[in-house]
């Protein structure tokens, strides 16, 4: 077998799970060494990273490679003899290179000036009915960024390519006029750069760098939630931006309306420009999603099992991805197609039936995370709204996903009486059909509960 093409597999795979920080962190310089007796034998470049892949990663790379080889039983983490023995200096620093090169990956080529994802371009960015609309906005912003939409607010749920698209934006822009100033903030990045510059004493600079900026790019920008000083630095910036009709580019799992805990001034702002959402993509839209990752990679696979991927994968496209991803580290491995009988297989935890994917921490835990509120709190007796609303919807997700007997879900909440569950599972019911926006967050913890 070819340990480099297995163990390319492998960081595909896990490539696909984990953060690209972490993933360059301790997967670059990492190789299959050897394979006897059962046991694949991973070199790593020190000791800390031996021990951290073994706790961290150990069992998931071995899940990974046994249904690629049967006869591989366990994995073993070493220290690579060959470069601690290197000296020390220049060499170490070549071999690094070398090593992230052969990687491979654009993950660990992400753009130093702007933080832009290379891999994230218009070119592999399959439209359909599904984001034809933010597609068009995206489209318009790039003619003439400031002008046409300012901001633009794209939302909709995990894995459907808010990333992606806001990032191809912010690429076609660069190229299109490599002057411009762009950079890409992940909302978490931008809350940490706020605080720890107030705490330097350096908030003017970071105002005035990003004040400069062409466009600003902020994805995920729902975590600001309750992020009182980033919010407040936020809106000047926004507002200088915007008065110098500089283009503000936000992603969110959600309407502006359904972000708890911002400013209303701040929300208006977000409401100002255009708002375009992303859903779900058809059966026809997978199936061509499917076969351009497929022909990207390289790798034909029968038009069966396509479809099967595509009839049976509908929630999101990272979903679809990794998908494909097994089944083209299977074909690779085994140089041949998978049948149907190995996708199903090599497919079972991604198709699992809901009732065995979720339960009722995961549900309460989704709703505690959707609405920001304290863990614990939708448990309290309380009338407020604010806990109240959780409490209820997500009562009513333990009954219609769960199928829970309304008693069993009134013990869960301090013993409320069933009577009381009733009454909550059929307010929400209803709102959700007359209510789009309530519909439209019952869509997105559902997406919540069933990606995590
Ligand atoms: P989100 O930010 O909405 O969670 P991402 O942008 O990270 O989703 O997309 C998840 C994966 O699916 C990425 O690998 C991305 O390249 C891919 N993807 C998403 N939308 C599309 C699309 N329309 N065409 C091709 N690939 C897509
Ligand atoms: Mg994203």
């Amino acid at each position: 077998m070819d340990l480099e093409n297995l163990w390319q597999s492998v960081l595909a795979q896990i490539q696909l799970d984990i953060s690209p920080a972490n993933f360059a962190t301790w997967f670059a310089n990492t190789k299959i060494l050897s394979f006897e007796d059962g046991i694949i034998s991973v070199a790593t470049p020190n000791s800390f990273s031996k021990e951290w892949l073994e706790q961290k990663y150990g069992k998931d790379i071995l899940k990974i490679l046994q249904p690629l080889d049967k006869n591989i039983k366990a994995v073993s983490f070493v220290v690579d003899p060959r470069k601690t023995k290197k000296a020390p200096g220049k060499k170490i620093a070549e071999n690094d290179k070398d090593s992230t090169e052969q990687l491979g990956f654009k993950e660990l080529e992400i753009n130093k000036e702007t933080n832009l994802n290379p891999r994230y371009v218009f070119d592999n960015f399959i439209v359909g009915p599904f984001n034809e609309l933010a597609f068009a906005a995206a489209m318009a912003v790039v003619e003439e960024p400031g002008k046409n939409y300012n901001p633009l607010f794209v939302y909709g749920g995990v894995g459907l390519g808010k990333t992606h698209l806001v990032q191809a934006i912010g690429n076609k822009i660069k190229e299109d006029s490599p002057e411009k100033k762009v950079k890409y903030l992940p909302a978490e990045k931008l809350i940490s750069i706020i605080v720890n510059s107030i705490k330097k004493n350096s908030i003017e600079e970071l105002k005035k760098t990003l004040r400069e900026l062409d466009v600003l790019i902020v994805d995920d920008i729902q975590f600001i939630a309750g992020k009182d000083k980033t919010q407040e630095e936020f809106f000047h910036t926004f507002n200088s931006l915007y008065q110098k009709n500089k283009q503000i580019i936000l992603s969110s799992d959600r309407h502006p309306n359904a972000i708890p805990a911002i400013t209303e001034r701040l929300k208006s702002r977000f409401k100002g420009g255009m708002i375009a959402d992303i859903s779900s993509p058809d059966f026809e839209t997978r199936m061509a999603i499917l076969k351009q990752k497929g022909e990207e990679k390289g790798v034909d696979l029968p038009k069966e099992i396509i479809e099967f991927i595509a009839n049976n994968i509908q929630r999101n496209i990272r979903e679809l991805e990794s998908a494909l991803n097994r089944l083209i580290i299977f074909k690779k491995a085994n140089n041949k197609n998978p049948t149907l009988e190995d996708t199903k297989k090599l497919l079972k935890t991604i198709i699992v039936s809901p009732s065995k994917v979720t339960n009722p921490k995961k549900i309460i835990q989704a709703v505690t995370e959707f609405y920001d509120i304290p863990n614990g709190t939708m448990f309290f007796t309380s009338r407020k709204k604010e806990f109240s609303k959780p409490r209820q919807v997500a009562m009513f997700l333990l009954k219609k996903e769960l199928k829970l007997s309304y008693s069993e879900i009134g013990r869960k909440f301090e013993g409320k009486d069933h009577t009381t569950v009733i009454h909550a599972c059929q307010l929400i019911e209803k709102t959700a059909e007359e209510d789009e926006k309530m519909h439209q967050e019952i869509e997105l913890i559902l997406q919540r509960i069933y990606s995590s």
